[in-house]
């Protein structure tokens, strides 16, 4: 069925609905090659690159309205080597797990096989929903994750009551589309790939005083920390506008971009009203159709950045993703390890809002086809 053909007018204007990479907008790649004989292929020490990584650094303090002593640190790697670098440079002894999905769990399981921590302590709750962390002696780091990517779940941030550990928040996904109080989190690190529409191998990390303290700390220690996963260089060389090694600088100034196209519209506030308005219309979609549901059964948990729907057992979400595929529209696959008979559609910000409806106007059509 994946050569049925979907009539133009169901097509929508960008395909792009994969949650990373995700769509990258056409006018930072055009403004990309109107700048790149000047920066493309330049020194990462030098004043071009280097402004483009302040534009990040002075962009996302605006954006995400930055407290006094925040600070934005960078380097390459992504998120992924953060959990790594977290375990050197933000965990002291113990950490406390929500794990919620499959990015959740590879955090926890970096700390459990880190030899110089302690065996953390992990809370689990069933995928499509998210567990509560409560405070326990001897924890030092909370790790929660914004938006679970493989389930479509977004939990609240908050920190455990009576807490004294930091608050680490994967917020890859969620990161520039959902709203939340920076108060209640010390270290926010997320990757560009998504709601930044940029490119990825690089992270990002909003560090609070007390975050920046600990990673001070854990560097002055004892402990062996490999050069390239130490949070305190790449402090000092975020500082510097610049990151430890050699950065992707096509990806810093798609980055740029992105960040500079939000704050012109209307920062965090608007994005996340933007987000919510394509999450509202794909969510009301699949309650009012009789093969659909939304896989989160709470609506409060449900992510207005990465959308999970379930399909029931009349139709073959495989199918109706390959069909989409075939037609020009893409990743709207399921997270592959989460096994569900599923559509996944990410609405970051850069999604917009006509070619969300209009994608479920051509799951409508594919599904009648195939039926
Ligand atoms: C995409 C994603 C990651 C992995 O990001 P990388 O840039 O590939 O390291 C981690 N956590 C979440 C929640 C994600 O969505």
């Amino acid at each position: 069925m994946a050569d049925l053909e979907i009539p133009t007018e169901l097509r929508p204007a960008d395909g792009r609905f994969g949650c990373g990479p995700s769509k990258v907008r056409s006018e930072a790649v055009n403004q990309l090659a109107e700048v790149a004989d000047g920066l493309l292929g330049t020194s990462h020490r030098k004043a071009g690159v280097k402004g483009q990584v302040r534009r990040i650094r002075e962009g996302l303090t605006t954006f995400f309205a930055l407290p006094d002593g925040y600070e934005v640190v960078l380097g390459a790697g992504g998120a992924t080597l953060f959990w790594d670098a977290a375990a050197f440079g933000l965990v002291r002894e113990r950490s406390a797990h929500a794990v919620l999905g499959e990015f959740s769990q590879k955090f926890s399981k970096v700390c459990a096989g880190a030899p110089h921590l302690a065996d953390p302590i992990i809370v689990e709750a069933p995928y499509g929903s998210a567990p509560e962390l409560e405070a326990v002696d001897g924890v030092d780091l909370y790790a929660l994750t914004h938006c679970e990517t493989s389930t479509g779940v977004a939990m609240p941030l908050r920190r455990p009551e009576g807490a004294e550990g930091l608050v680490a928040v994967d917020a890859t996904s969620a990161a520039g589309g959902l709203a939340f109080d920076i108060e209640e989190v010390d270290a926010y690190y997320f990757s560009p790939q998504k709601c930044f529409a940029s490119e990825g191998g690089l992270f990002v990390a909003l560090l609070s005083p007390a975050a920046l303290a600990r990673v001070e700390e854990l560097a002055a220690s004892e402990r062996w920390i490999p050069p390239m996963l130490d949070l305190a260089t790449a402090v000092d060389n975020s500082r510097k506008d610049q990151t430890y090694n050699t950065p992707s600088v096509s990806t810093l100034f798609l980055m740029g971009e992105q960040i500079d196209w939000m704050n012109e519209s209307g920062g965090l506030a608007w994005a996340a009203r933007q987000c919510k308005a394509k999450a509202d219309h794909l969510y009301a979609w699949a309650e009012s159709r009789e093969w659909a549901s939304p896989f989160v059964g709470d609506p409060a948990l449900r992510s207005n950045v990465v959308c999970t729907i379930d399909l029931d057992e009349r139709v073959d979400a495989g199918e109706v993703s390959a069909t989409l595929r075939a037609n020009g529209i893409l990743d709207t696959e399921a997270y592959r390890k989460l096994g569900r008979n599923q559509l996944r559609v990410a609405v970051f910000p850069a999604v917009d809002l006509a070619d969300v409806e209009t994608l479920t106007a051509a799951v409508d059509y594919v599904v009648d086809a195939l039926s």
